[in-house]
């Protein structure tokens, strides 16, 4: 890691908000790269003034620490749990963790620590996969089975997707079979359907930001394209939706090799906005 993601000054006891970085791109099918997205991805955040003009919340009267990159290795059991040690250690100080990615098989093992602390834990995923296949590759921990990993750890109840429009003909029959709610991108208007799940789903919620759930016009640098998705207003919507109650959050699978550097840009503007909404709407961690 070269430099820190801005204004993550704090120590690491004094902080609210703690990010981490999984260099990872292990089991990325298609373009690989994203394992550099977590220092891309910092280096961006340095373009933006601290002052969020869209909430009136200055980001330097919030308490950030940038823990650095876990040091991960091709075994995919010890990186689970180094993800796990340390988000457990960051929710039970009263912290709030921020994982940047490298791929998706992040989010499995930090919605696992999570859920540990919240068990009426609901997690939103926002991609333009399903990700609900039981294996890919002939490998359970692969970026292609975050979903169904996720559901079961949470239940498949306390899951929704948002942004759908890629799935294999058998992950949609199956979703289907268990009653996975997921909202398909482009067709509706999103702010409906988010005031239904509000409705539907209670407790806390960790939130995944898989960046390809955003158009690729928004965020052409992602491992895996998808056309006709989210524009970056609809994800900004979803987390204000949600801010009062998220507890956790990543974003994942930009891949700089691909990038123009709008992708990385956009991915830390994103987790500005996160934390600024969060900071303004959770008494807790003022
Ligand atoms: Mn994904
Ligand atoms: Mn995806």
């Amino acid at each position: 890691m070269t430099e820190f993601f801005a204004d993550a000054e704090a120590s690491f006891n004094d902080a609210r908000f703690i990010f981490y970085g999984y260099p990872f791109e292990g089991t990325a099918c298609f373009r690989k790269g994203t394992a550099k997205a977590p220092d891309e991805i910092r280096r961006h955040s340095y373009n933006f003034e601290t002052y969020l003009m869209e909430l009136g919340i200055d980001l330097s009267d919030v308490a950030l620490n940038d823990y650095g990159n876990l040091e991960l290795t091709k075994d995919q059991g010890k990186n689970e749990s180094l993800v796990t040690d340390l988000v457990t250690k960051i929710v039970n100080g009263g912290k709030f963790p921020i994982g940047l990615g490298g791929e998706h098989s992040l989010t499995p093992p930090a919605v696992k620590a999570v859920q540990a602390k919240y068990p009426n834990l609901v997690v939103v995923i926002l991609d333009a996969h399903l990700d609900f296949r039981v294996e890919y590759e002939n490998n359970p921990r692969s970026h292609a089975t975050v979903t169904r990993r996720v559901s079961e750890i949470v239940g498949a109840g306390q899951v929704c997707s948002i942004g759908t429009r890629s799935v294999s003909r058998a992950e949609i029959s199956e979703a289907r079979g268990i009653g996975l709610k997921f909202i398909e991108s482009g067709w509706t208007e999103l702010r409906e359907y988010l005031a239904d799940l509000i409705d539907d789903l209670d407790g806390p919620v960790y939130l995944s930001l898989d960046m390809d759930a955003i158009d690729p016009a928004f965020a052409p640098g992602v491992g895996t394209p998808e056309p006709f998705g989210m524009t970056p207003y609809e994800v900004i919507q979803t987390i204000n939706f949600f801010a009062d109650r998220i507890v956790g959050f990543d974003c994942v699978e930009v891949c700089p090799p691909y990038d123009n550097g709008n992708t990385s840009a956009l991915a830390a503007r994103l987790t500005r906005h996160l934390v600024g909404a969060i900071w303004q709407t959770q008494q807790r961690f003022k």
